[in-house]
């Protein structure tokens, strides 16, 4: 160990860019420190720099510190001689820092430079940043020297704050938010302990613009600011006797998020959005006016594990959108499934198009039954999309995505032809028979969007279908109020031979002498009807007036010249109301479920072979 009360052991050569590795392996360690070798002046120099110096042996001790290095540590440079250098500066507090300071001693390693808070005598804490070099030509010790960074700290912490947060609330901004929760999902974060799980609140202001707008930008920040007040103690008071309040932060316009770190579940996530409701709905008091608020908020609760910053926002943007979709001013918790769907739709939608001209879709046949001799006397078709992805796909999953981009006008042609094609090859196959009628349900856009009557006449001339085995069932709402083209479309397809059905009537505004003016001659009597149907007498339905107002109905349908049929037949004690009360067809689970063209060509075989009825006349 050298002397600890010689003078300092200034180097020839300060200039630091001269110090190369080669420098520090090539001298061998032989004499020992050469005290007096440098003029005088350069001791000086040392000893009076503004920047805190000290040079530090082998060893690690001081051997000499300058003014700046014994004012950084309270005491006089010739008292810290001796002591341990990098207790001084707390080099051991990170074993990184530590590692690369004996590598410096060691004479391994060029320079360490690290920043370190030192606390002061006083109780002051400074920044300082500590390098330690070795001293080009003094073999056998080192130079420590540390700069008060503390101003530039803070400027620079000024800055970042500046950077993170909105000056309109003073609240975190998206950036600061966005940083601290990728930390929260950061597998270190939850690994430590707690819960392991996350929780969001997005919060958008209803009705913002309109204040903003009509009263200005000022009023406009204003509302926004005390917004922020009122969000930031619903924090507090849920974070009251936690671990940490939820982060409060304003990512833009009128949107602001909670962060719930170590959330305990779901629970604890809708109290807090209850709150937030309940905090924005109270009156704002604002330049002399008093302004009403509410807001909507989607809610998002999950696992740490295996959420992206990324997907957490999805997931909270699309709950946020229900909430709004709902009502607004209310919270909305994620709901997987409602996605899923969501997704689906979106999927399935972009697919709709190219899956027609794949031939992804095929029809299911549904009997319709005459009510008194049951037998077949038709059937419904009935389209399903063998969808690659999500397997076989009921039309209220497509049908209505279909009208709305337009798929539907190619899909129903493709109906169209399959049904009428399929209804003649059971004709052909079963020359004894009476013929099955073909019951093709038509979309409004199909009526609108494409020339219906001429595709009507083509396919029945291409298939050979007599006009009269083709039905077409169109919703009330298609026909009502019908006027111009869909009139003249129907009247057409009338003169034609083919008969019009109403489906799922009674769920509309119909007005049966209305309807009775259309070239309408069958009504499909919606399923919801025949429900209240279950019972053996009128008694004992829940509500026996339904079935009064049905027979009522079919009596003046008839009188109209038109034939019910009722939907959705599940049970004998159903089918037989109806049939007393006069309904002509029926069709249903208790007939028969909507079955692929075999199974209703093995119903026509077995009707040929003497089972005269689909099932049982009840
Ligand atoms: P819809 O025309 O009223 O068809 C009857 C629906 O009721 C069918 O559903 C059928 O499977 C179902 N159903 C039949 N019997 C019963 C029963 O006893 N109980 C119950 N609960 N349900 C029964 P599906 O096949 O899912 O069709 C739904 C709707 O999709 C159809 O209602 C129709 O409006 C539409 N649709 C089906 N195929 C086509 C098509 O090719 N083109 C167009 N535009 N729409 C179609
Ligand atoms: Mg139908
Ligand atoms: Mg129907």
């Amino acid at each position: 160990m050298s002397g600890t009360s010689e003078g300092p052991t200034p180097a020839a050569d300060l200039d630091r860019s001269a110090v190369t590795e080669s420098d520090i392996h090539a001298s061998p360690r032989t004499e020992p420190p050469t005290t007096r070798t440098g003029p005088p002046t350069y001791r000086s120099v040392f000893a009076a720099a503004p920047l805190a110096m000290a040079v530090v042996d082998r060893e690690g001790l001081v051997v000499s510190a300058n003014d700046g290095f014994g004012a950084l540590f309270g005491s006089p440079p010739d008292q810290l001689a001796g002591r341990i250098a990098a207790d001084l500066v707390d080099l051991a507090s990170d074993a990184r820092g530590w590692h690369a300071y004996l590598e410096v001693l060691r004479g391994r390693e060029a320079r360490l430079r690290c920043t370190r808070r030192l606390k002061q005598p006083d109780g002051r804490s400074v920044w300082a940043q500590v390098t330690v070099a070795p001293l080009p030509a003094v073999d056998d010790a080192v130079l420590m020297s540390v700069a008060d960074i503390s101003a530039h700290r803070e400027l620079q912490a000024k800055v970042r704050h500046l950077q993170m947060h909105d000056p309109v609330t003073r609240l975190p901004n998206r950036t600061l938010f966005f940083e601290r929760l990728t930390a929260a999902l950061d597998a270190e974060s939850y690994e430590e302990g707690g819960t392991g799980r996350v929780g969001l609140c997005y919060l958008d202001l209803d009705g913002f613009k309109a204040i903003n707008d009509t009263l200005g930008h000022r009023v406009g920040d204003r509302l926004l600011a005390a917004v922020a007040e009122r969000l930031t103690r619903c924090a507090d008071e849920a974070g009251y006797g936690r671990a940490a309040a939820p982060l409060v932060a304003r990512l833009g316009g009128d949107e602001f998020a909670l962060l719930v770190r170590d959330s305990t579940g779901t629970e604890q996530l809708a109290d807090l959005a209850e709150s937030l409701l309940d905090a924005v709905q109270a009156p704002f008091d604002i330049a002399g006016r008093r302004l009403s608020v509410s807001a909507s908020i989607g809610v998002v609760e999950r696992l740490a594990a295996g959420t992206s910053p990324t997907a957490l926002m999805q997931a909270a943007d699309t709950t946020l959108y229900w909430a709004k979709a709902d009502g607004k001013a209310r919270w909305t918790l994620f709901d997987p499934e409602r996605n899923a769907h969501r997704m689906t739709r979106q999927a399935l939608a972009s697919t709709l198009r190219p899956a027609v001209e794949r031939g992804e879709f095929a029809l299911e046949y549904q009997p319709l039954v005459g009510m008194e001799d049951g037998r077949l006397h038709g059937v419904e078709a009935l389209v399903r999309w063998n969808h690659p992805q999500f397997g076989t796909l009921t039309p209220n999953r497509f049908i209505g995505l279909a009208e709305e981009d337009g798929s539907i006008v190619p899909l129903g042609r493709w109906v169209l032809r399959t049904a009428c094609r399929q209804a003649r090859r059971w004709q052909l196959d079963n020359p004894d028979e009476p013929p099955l009628f073909v019951s093709v349900n038509v979309a409004v856009r199909q009526v609108w969007d494409s020339d219906l009557v001429a595709e009507v006449a083509d396919t029945l001339e291409e298939t050979g279908l007599e006009p009269r085995l083709l039905q077409l069932e169109l919703t009330e709402s298609a026909v009502m109020g019908s006027a111009g083209r869909p009139l003249q479309t129907l009247q057409a397809l009338s003169e034609m031979g083919v008969r019009i059905a109403i489906d799922d009537f009674g769920t509309g505004y119909s007005n049966l002498a209305y309807l009775s003016r259309l070239p309408v001659s069958v009504l499909k009597l919606d399923g919801s009807f025949v429900r209240g149907f279950q019972y053996e007498n009128a008694e004992a339905a829940p509500n026996p007036a339904d079935e009064v107002v049905v027979e009522a109905m079919i009596q003046l349908a008839h009188r109209l010249g038109l034939t019910v049929t009722a939907e959705c037949v599940e049970t004998p004690a159903q089918a037989a109301r109806l049939r007393d009360i006069g309904c002509d067809t029926g069709q249903g689970w208790l007939y028969s479920r909507p079955v692929p063209p075999e199974r209703i060509a093995e119903l026509m075989g077995s009707r040929a072979r003497g089972a005269d009825q689909v099932v049982g006349n009840p």
